[in-house]
């Protein structure tokens, strides 16, 4: 569990030095994560879609939550449209 804090600290910092460039503002981050949210809800990995958007929410917590938020409703609803009433 240290190693984890660990990392994600290495992974802030190395954030922090690398903010210029092709690094990703709030909004575009917003736009791109709507294109793809519907396929992370459905068990693919954001990192791997759009790599850019994963690392911008190492840096950015409102972001990230905003994120976390969407996709644990996207999850409730699509396991809600699972068959799981058994009526007798
Ligand atoms: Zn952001």
């Amino acid at each position: 569990m240290n190693n984890h804090a660990e990392n994600k600290l290495d992974q802030l910092l190395s954030c922090l030095s690398t903010t210029h460039g092709d690094e990703m503002d709030c909004k575009s981050c917003d736009e791109q994560l709507d294109k793809v949210i519907d396929k992370v809800a459905e068990g693919v990995e954001l990192s791997e879609l759009l790599p850019l958007v994963a690392q911008h929410f190492e840096c950015c917590k409102d972001c990230r939550e905003e994120y976390e938020a969407l996709l644990s409703v996207l999850i409730a609803e699509n396991s809600g449209t699972l068959p799981l009433i058994a009526e007798e």
